[in-house]
């Protein structure tokens, strides 16, 4: 085996074949040469590895990095086995006598790099051997881990901190691609790192051009979109719920793309076996659920579309993130419409927790949201929510390209708050449009909603474009959804729309997605009611069905079905 040298540049061009430091990458690893600690927030694909892993082979001991997941560390260990570095990593899934190897091995002062699971480390197995051998540092990897804030949360990354009492004078960096203040502060916190040296990079990521859409015809604007500029390309597909995965993954097939579901819910050896296909097969897209995607360091995805909205800016950033870690051209694509907020507002109301949990999960979602209606530059506004300013319009994102169009929509929106308050402030948006756009379903007459004052004032906008006001005035806090029915209330806030001392300018709906399917049923449902959007049907259906369950009265049934 060849000889590692022992100096940072030259570990960096011999073992890793590299001439130049990154970013940050030189100054955070001098912090762990001189034995301090650090914290380091780099987006992904910044190259966080090389800053723990040359130091722990430039410093005499062996490095211990604590990694969440097991197929990241197989993989990383293997690559680092093929550059000739003694590495190897300790989990459950290794039998005991290879355990005893490693073991053996790691007594003999014979491995410069050891990958652990964090439940791993902090079994006292595991602690006393640490504490028998020279420790070069402890690298804490995908540190938002420690976060219950985040999604990825994992209990044991809490305990953490007990390295630094059991090891005090081994130096530590933890490393996460979340950029968000406050998640920092708690990882600093957490880990016992606030005199560390704080590393935040800029989360810029240029190559991503991010585009944001209405939801018109999912289905129909994504496979648009991979027909037009992602052919033979390998990407991900974001869903929000497991059925949705499994269906949306086997309809792309049938289109002839090579796609394969992901989501927590599958057998482990499934996906195992779709992650390791997209890392090593060309062109594949994995359409899954967020279980998928944390560390996954592929470098050329080249799209990631979400079909869902996302719950919160930092979901999205991470989400995203995930392609074009190789800097070549590429693209996040969202697609987003109302019953996204709907859903993701009820997900909030009901997750257990505090009341304050609750607000702040609403906080977050309404800043995703924000970011969705914004008629400016986009990356500007997805920086600018990290602490970080972009002093021009970025010129790659779709605001900057196709500038979007608005319209005076302040009459619509002093039509659709009074109309709010015409039916008495506990309706969900689809009756209230019913009620503004004349319709003479059962509900509306039984409620008495065809003599209200408002009725029949909006005919002039199709249902669609009333779902785009109402959007619209949910993001900017004029109207607030609540409760199990998603019932519109106003705010404070839209007194002065309604005594008409403000004006709003609203975002235009773009031209609709033709659809073949929904021309089929033109002659089923009402024009402007066609089903271009399942889901919200499906849901507006079962907000009915519970309305009319609660009340002892049948469903209305006023949507036909397929
Ligand atoms: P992160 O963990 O921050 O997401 P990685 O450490 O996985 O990023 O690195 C991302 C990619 O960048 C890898 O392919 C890595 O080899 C490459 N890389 C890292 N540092 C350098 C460098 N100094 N020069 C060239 N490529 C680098
Ligand atoms: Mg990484």
């Amino acid at each position: 085996m060849q000889q590692i040298p022992q100096d940072p540049q030259e570990i960096l061009e011999h073992v890793f074949g590299y001439t130049e430091f990154r970013g940050a990458q030189a100054e955070v690893i001098d912090t762990l040469m001189s034995d301090r600690d650090a914290l380091v927030l780099m987006p992904t694909g910044g190259g966080k590895s090389l800053c723990y892993q040359i130091p722990a082979l430039a410093r005499p001991g062996c490095g211990v990095v604590i990694s969440p997941l097991i197929a990241l560390m197989q993989d990383q260990v293997e690559a680092l086995q093929a550059a000739g570095v003694k590495a190897a990593f300790l989990n459950s899934s290794l039998p005991f006598d290879q355990v005893q190897n490693i073991e053996g091995a790691l007594l003999r002062g014979e491995l410069d790099l050891l990958y652990m699971a964090p439940e791993r480390l902090l079994q006292p197995r595991s602690l006393d051997l640490l504490s028998r051998i020279q420790l070069s540092l402890f690298a804490i990897d995908e540190a938002h881990c420690v976060s219950q804030w985040g999604h990825d949360f994992r209990a044991d990354y809490l305990q953490l901190n007990c390295l630094h009492e059991q090891f005090p004078t081994v130096p530590r960096i933890a490393l996460t691609a979340t950029a968000d203040q406050r998640t920092r502060a708690e990882i600093a916190q957490r880990l016992d790192l606030q005199a560390a040296e704080h590393f935040v990079s800029s989360f810029d990521r240029p190559n991503i051009q991010y585009r944001i859409a209405q939801k018109d015809n999912p289905r129909r604007q994504l496979l648009q979109f991979l027909r037009a500029e992602q052919q033979g390309n390998a990407g991900v597909v974001y869903c929000l719920s497991r059925a949705k995965v499994e269906s949306t993954a086997e309809w792309l097939r049938q289109q002839g793309f090579n796609a394969l579901p992901y989501h927590a819910g599958l057998p482990a050896q499934v996906r195992a076996e779709h992650q390791r296909r997209f890392l090593r097969e060309e062109g594949v897209i994995v359409v899954a659920t967020i279980a998928f995607g944390m560390g996954i360091d592929k470098p050329d995805v080249r799209f990631v579309a979400h079909l869902d909205l996302p719950k919160s800016v930092e979901a999205y950033y991470q989400e995203t993130g995930r392609a074009g870690r190789d800097g070549e051209a590429s693209t996040a694509l969202l697609l987003y419409g109302l019953e996204d907020v709907v859903k993701l507002g009820q997900m909030a109301d009901s997750s257990d927790g505090s009341e304050e949990h609750k607000r702040q999960e609403r906080a977050r979602l309404n800043a995703m949201l924000g970011l969705c209606e914004i008629t400016s530059c986009r990356r500007q506004s997805l920086l600018r929510y990290f602490g970080e300013e972009l002093a021009e319009p970025c010129g790659n994102c779709d605001t900057c390209l196709e500038p979007p169009q608005t319209w005076d929509g302040t009459q619509a929106a002093a039509k659709l708050l009074s109309c709010v308050y015409r039916t008495g402030q506990r309706f969900g948006a689809a009756h209230v449009i019913d009620v503004l756009r004349g319709s003479e379903n059962e509900k509306v007459r039984k409620f008495g909603h065809d003599r209200v004052t408002t009725y029949g004032i909006g005919k002039d906008l199709s249902a669609n474009e009333w779902r785009g006001v109402v959007r619209q005035l949910v993001v900017r806090a004029y109207i607030e959804v609540e409760g199990e029915f998603q019932s519109l209330r106003l705010t404070e806030a839209c007194r002065p729309l309604l005594r008409g001392e403000e004006s709003i300018q609203l975002r235009k709906l773009p031209p609709k997605a033709k659809s073949s399917r929904a021309e089929g049923r033109k002659s089923a449902a009402p024009a402007e009611l066609l089903p271009a959007d399942e889901p919200l049907w499906d849901a507006l259906r079962a907000c009915r069905k519970q309305l009319a369950d609660a009340q002892g009265v049948p469903p209305y049934v006023v949507f036909h079905d397929a």
